[in-house]
């Protein structure tokens, strides 16, 4: 079964073509990020545009790179949110132009459904599995029993891990996106020269919360300028990740321990994210159970988790009709009957 993934949900173009559902013969990715950043961040109007410059080439590319055609290509997957509608529809109009023209069946993907799926690209394991969703506007532990179920067990009340990344960093005058930066800086930073906060919650909740993390370094940063100190931002740097990689690993052990699954894998861009590979690696060794991270190229937007995510459903026969629309605020639901076990 060979798939063509498509993915414009934010600021990348994509596309690509998987064969078997893990199989990667091509993932072509044209980012716009050099075009945002001179505006600190996405700017939805232009995002659109570009989708729309850039896909006939990105999809040609992708098929070429494959050493295939349309003729060759059994379903097309492709985001249909959550996301920027402008540019989400562009990617829901190229695919059901293709397939219409060619008669090539349509899956709609749910973009963190992609995310999870980036793991089953590098040997990530089978459901039933707990997976930590860590993007740049979704915070979430999910529990996966089986192909296309989905159940929350988690997620953040307020700002996601990235965007917290993203508006700190914004903060110490860092470029868009932010998250990358910092993690770089915390290498070679003190993470104990500042006593950030950690929500908790309470003792048994898997919910997050980033925005007192967030205040509380706008603050180490806004004082230190008001008594015309220099910070070292490095040390900041640090002692942010690490107060964010103790609550992420320490929800995500909550969650084995609550649920006995033994199994985690992990997504999103901020799965990219050393601290946290390196922490929550550690973690899952001394406690007893699996942990998988996508390899680095496929944690943030890419259409090839799109396509990985679309082959299950392509087994199981869950096709669109030419109606499929982009929903900005599309959920991770489940797809499929849950199984008795
Ligand atoms: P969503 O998937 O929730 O719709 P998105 O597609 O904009 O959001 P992602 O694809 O998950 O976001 O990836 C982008 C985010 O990942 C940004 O917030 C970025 O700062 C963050 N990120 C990327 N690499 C790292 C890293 N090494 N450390 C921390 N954050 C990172
Ligand atoms: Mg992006
Ligand atoms: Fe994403």
């Amino acid at each position: 079964v060979t798939i063509l993934g498509i993915e414009t949900s934010c600021d990348e173009t994509s596309a690509a073509v998987i064969r078997g559902g893990k199989e990667i013969l091509s993932n072509v990715i044209s980012s716009q990020i050099e075009i945002h950043k001179r505006f600190g961040g996405v700017v939805p109007e232009v995002a659109s545009r570009r989708h729309v410059e850039n896909v006939n080439g990105v999809v040609d590319e992708a098929l070429k790179q494959a050493g295939v055609t349309l003729d060759d290509i059994d379903a097309i997957g492709v985001t249909y949110g959550p996301g920027l509608v402008g540019a989400l529809l562009v990617g829901v109009a190229w695919a059901k132009a293709l397939s219409y023209a060619k008669g090539i069946p349509l899956i709609g993907v749910q973009h963190i459904a992609g995310h999870i799926y980036a793991n089953f690209l590098s040997g990530g394991g089978e459901p039933p599995l707990i997976a930590l969703v860590v993007s740049g506007g979704h915070t979430e532990i999910v529990y996966m029993p089986a192909h296309g179920v989905f159940e929350f067990l988690g997620r953040t009340r307020d700002d996601a891990a990235g965007e917290a990344y993203d508006k700190v960093a914004r903060a110490m005058g860092l470029d868009y996106p932010g998250g990358p930066q910092i993690d770089r800086m915390a290498q070679s930073g003190n993470p104990e020269a500042f006593q950030f906060p950690r929500a908790w919650i309470d003792d048994e909740s898997m919910d997050f919360s980033f925005s007192g993390l967030k205040s509380a370094v706008l603050n180490a940063l806004h004082n230190a300028e008001q008594r015309g100190e220099e910070v070292n931002k490095e040390d900041v740097a640090a002692s942010f990740q690490a107060a964010v990689v103790d609550v992420l690993v320490e929800k995500t052990v909550r969650a084995v321990k609550q649920t006995g699954v033994q199994n985690v894998v992990v997504a999103g861009g901020v799965a990219a994210n050393k601290g946290l590979r390196a922490r929550l690696t550690e973690r899952a060794a001394k406690e007893g159970f699996g942990v998988h991270f996508p390899t680095l190229d496929l944690c943030t937007d890419n259409a090839a988790m799109i396509a990985a995510a679309a082959f299950p459903m392509y087994e199981y026969g869950r096709f669109h009709d030419l109606d499929l629309n982009a929903i900005a605020s599309l959920s991770l639901t489940k797809w499929k009957d849950t199984p008795t076990i």
